[in-house]
C-alpha cells in the first residue's frame, strides 16, 4: 500500500512516521522550502506524549521537554497566588507527564525521525482526484503524486477539506489575539519549574518551561480582528494592554525579543464529522482546527496519526472501509476537543465577564482537584493506554 501525505507539519509527519512504522510506503508533499511553525513553543499533554512515545520518539522527546511539575495562577494586579498544585497526582493517574517543547525542536525531531531526504519541500497540491482504485495529487509545479490512499493534512486552510466536506468551510474568529514567543527563564518571573499563568481583566499571561533554560510565554488579549498591529509594535501594544499589571508581567515585556515574538489571530473552525471521503482523509487541523485554549491541537493530530495507521494496517476490507473506521474513532473524539477549547477559551477571554469573574473567584479555592480532574477525562480519552 502506498499513502501519499499532503502537508509536513506536526500531523503530516506524524502520520508519516506511524504510517512507515506500520510497513506502508509513504511520501510526504510539503508547500513550503522551509518550515517556520507559527508559534514559538507547544505543550504536548500526555496523551499525545504517549503517541510520540509509540512512535519511537520516547528518548528525544525527553530531552526537549521542559521540567514542568507544578501549576499555578497569579492575581495580575499584585501577582498574588491564587492556586498552586503539583502536576504529579495527574501524571501518576494517566501514566506520563506533559512536556512543553519548542516548536521548531519538535519539528526537527519529527523531521529527523521520518527522514529528511525523503520529504518533498516546496511541493504544494492544487487539487486531487480519485479514480478506481487509487488517489492522484496534482501540484502547482506540475508535478503529479498517485497513492492507495491519500492523507490532508495541510492544515487550517486545507484545499482538500472542501473535497471531503462536498463544501467550504469558514474560519471562526475566537474573539483574542495571542502573542507568543521563548525567553531565557528569570527566577523573578515565574518559577523554572512551574506553568505560571496571570489572570485577569479577561486576559492572560502564561511561562511555561521547556528545554535550554527557556520559558515559552504567551500573552492573551480580547481585542477585535485586524487591528494594525505587528512585531515592530509589539512592546508598545503589551505594555499598553497590560498597563497596570504586577511586576513579574511587566519585566517579561521588558525581556521579550520582538523581532522573535509571534502575533496571531486565534480562530477555530465550527466541528464537523466526515472526516474521510473514499480514499481521502482529514488529518489534524485540516480535519479539526481548535483554539489553542486546552492545548490539545497539535496532540489531536498525534492521535489522528496513531488511530489512522492502525486502521490502515489491520484491516483487511480495504483504504475505504479503514478510513470508515478512523473517522468512527476520531470525530466524536476531536469535536468534543474543538468544543471544550471553545468553553475554556470564552470563560478565559471574558465573553462574558460575570463567568470569568467567578472563574477567577473559584481559583481562590482550586486545590488542584477540579483543574487535574478536567485535564484526566480530555488526555485519557486519548487512543493509547
Ligand atoms: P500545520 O501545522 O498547519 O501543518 C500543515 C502543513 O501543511 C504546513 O507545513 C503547510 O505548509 C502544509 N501545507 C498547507 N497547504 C499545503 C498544500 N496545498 N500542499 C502541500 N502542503 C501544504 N496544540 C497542542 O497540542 N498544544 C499546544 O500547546 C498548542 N498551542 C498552540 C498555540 C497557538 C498560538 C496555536 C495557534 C496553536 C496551538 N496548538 C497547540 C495547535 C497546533 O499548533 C496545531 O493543532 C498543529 O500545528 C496542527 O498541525 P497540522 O500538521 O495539522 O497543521
Amino acid at each position: 500500500m502506498k499513502a501519499i501525505i499532503i502537508g509536513g507539519g506536526i500531523g503530516g509527519l506524524s502520520a508519516a512516521i506511524a504510517l512507515k512504522r506500520c510497513g506502508i510506503t509513504t511520501e510526504v508533499y510539503e508547500a513550503v522550502k522551509e518550515i517556520r511553525p507559527v508559534g514559538a513553543a507547544i505543550s504536548i499533554w500526555p496523551n499525545g506524549v504517549k503517541c510520540l512515545n509509540w512512535l519511537g520518539m520516547k528518548e528525544p522527546l525527553q530531552k526537549l521537554g521542559g521540567p514542568m511539575e507544578f501549576m499555578a495562577y497569579q492575581e495580575y494586579v499584585h501577582g498574588q497566588t491564587l492556586t498552586r498544585f503539583s502536576l504529579d497526582p495527574l501524571v501518576k493517574s494517566v501514566g506520563e507527564r506533559p512536556y512543553p517543547v519548542a516548536r521548531a525542536e519538535l519539528q526537527d525531531m519529527l523531521i529527523d525521525t521520518y527522514g529528511r531526504a525523503d520529504i518533498q519541500f516546496g511541493k504544494r497540491v492544487a487539487r486531487i482526484e480519485e479514480y478506481n482504485g487509487g488517489v492522484r495529487a496534482y501540484f502547482e509545479d506540475g508535478h503529479i503524486a498517485q497513492g492507495d490512499v491519500l492523507i490532508a493534512a495541510d492544515g487550517t486552510h486545507s484545499v482538500i477539506r472542501p473535497y471531503v466536506l462536498g463544501h467550504q468551510t469558514e474560519r471562526r474568529y475566537a474573539g483574542y489575539v495571542n502573542w507568543n514567543g521563548l525567553v531565557a527563564i528569570d527566577e523573578s518571573i515565574a518559577p523554572a519549574n512551574q506553568w505560571t499563568t496571570f489572570v485577569g481583566e479577561g486576559k492572560r499571561v502564561s511561562l511555561m518551561p521547556v528545554a535550554g533554560n527557556r520559558f515559552y510565554f504567551f500573552f492573551d488579549v480580547p481585542l477585535e480582528k485586524g487591528l494594525p498591529e505587528d512585531r515592530s509594535t509589539a512592546k508598545a501594544d503589551l505594555t499598553r494592554y497590560f498597563a497596570g499589571w504586577a511586576a513579574p508581567v511587566q519585566k517579561l515585556i521588558a525581556a521579550i525579543n520582538p523581532e522573535t515574538t509571534n502575533r496571531i489571530e486565534i480562530h477555530d473552525i465550527e466541528p464537523f464529522m466526515q472526516l474521510v471521503r473514499g480514499r481521502v482523509a482529514l488529518l489534524g487541523d485540516a480535519g479539526h482546527s481548535t483554539t489553542p485554549d486546552i492545548g490539545q491541537g497539535g496532540c489531536a493530530a498525534m492521535e489522528d496519526a496513531v488511530v489512522l495507521a492502525v486502521a490502515l494496517q489491520t484491516n483487511s476490507l480495504g483504504v475505504e472501509d479503514a478510513l470508515l473506521r478512523y473517522q468512527e474513532k476520531r470525530a466524536w473524539r476531536v469535536k468534543d476537543l474543538v468544543l471544550k477549547a471553545r468553553k475554556r477559551c470564552d470563560v478565559t477571554h471574558g465573553k462574558d465577564m460575570n463567568i470569568t469573574q467567578n472563574w477567577y473567584e473559584e481559583l481562590k479555592s482550586e486545590t488542584g482537584e477540579r483543574v487535574l480532574s478536567g485535564m484526566r477525562e480530555t488526555i485519557l480519552g486519548g487512543p493509547l493506554e
